[in-house]
């Protein structure tokens, strides 16, 4: 908004993407979904082919717009006094390899995370499930030791990917997932989109675990079903308001 040239219009440049990471990331604890700084939201800028990310190690209730660090999709530090999250790197390939991906959303939420850590898909048990997804959340194998020791963010990035391609997923159809022994990652077009994501997975997973609590032999929502209820949300004559 400043008018002055140089440096000090330089700062301003990214403020209003700083501003939505910060109201995107300041989401995760009014939901519930981070315990102290679990958790990064990032928001993308496409033209300017950088994105907005939680510092680093910073407490919730000290953020602040202005401690977003902005980086490009290589990971690399263009504006921001802060040192961004450790995660950075995973959201860089992610942008870099999926061009429609406006926002993405890492937490450490509960139910997501126990079925990460149980290296199980959540099956489509139900409507909430389908109203969003026809096709069960997928976990990605844990990492092998040779990614693990390299460049270990960068390959979670290629972890998920891989997922994808691997069980011909589409990242514009499906926008969550559980990369296995970690926790869940979610995008959207936009950064809150991917908040919300966060929050239907983390439901998600809560159901399907008391699902299979009450009923161990619990099978998945009938096809007809499944589809009926995802294309009264998403198909062309889509109908649904709740
Ligand atoms: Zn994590």
């Amino acid at each position: 908004m400043s008018k002055t040239k140089g440096s000090q219009n330089r700062g301003s440049r990214y403020k209003a993407l700083r501003e939505e990471a910060y109201e995107a990331n300041m989401q995760l604890p009014e939901l519930g979904l981070v315990l102290f700084t679990f958790g990064n939201v990032s928001a993308a800028d496409r033209k300017a082919g950088v994105f907005a990310i939680k510092p680093s190690g910073v407490p919730y209730d000290k953020l602040t717009p202005g401690s977003m660090v902005v980086v490009d999709f290589d990971a690399r530090v263009v504006e921001g006094k802060l040192r961004p999250s450790s995660d950075t790197k995973t959201h860089a390939v992610l942008y870099s390899h999926w061009p429609e991906v406006g926002g993405i959303s890492h937490t450490h939420s509960t139910y997501a995370t126990a079925w990460s850590q149980s290296l199980k898909d959540i099956p489509v048990y139900g409507t909430t499930h389908a109203d969003h997804t026809t096709v069960d959340i997928p976990c990605t194998p844990p990492m092998s030791d040779a990614l693990i020791a390299g460049d270990y963010e960068h390959r979670t990035g290629f972890q998920i990917m891989e997922c994808f391609s691997e069980r011909k997923l589409n990242y514009r159809e499906l926008e969550m997932i559980l990369v296995g022994s970690h926790a869940p990652f979610t995008w959207g077009t936009t950064s809150a989109k991917a908040v919300y994501n966060s929050a239907v997975l983390e439901a998600i997973a809560e159901m399907a675990f008391l699902t299979e609590s009450i009923n161990p032999g619990a099978i998945r929502i009938k096809e007809t079903l499944i589809r009926k209820h995802f294309e009264r949300k998403h198909g062309p004559d889509s109908y649904y308001g709740q």
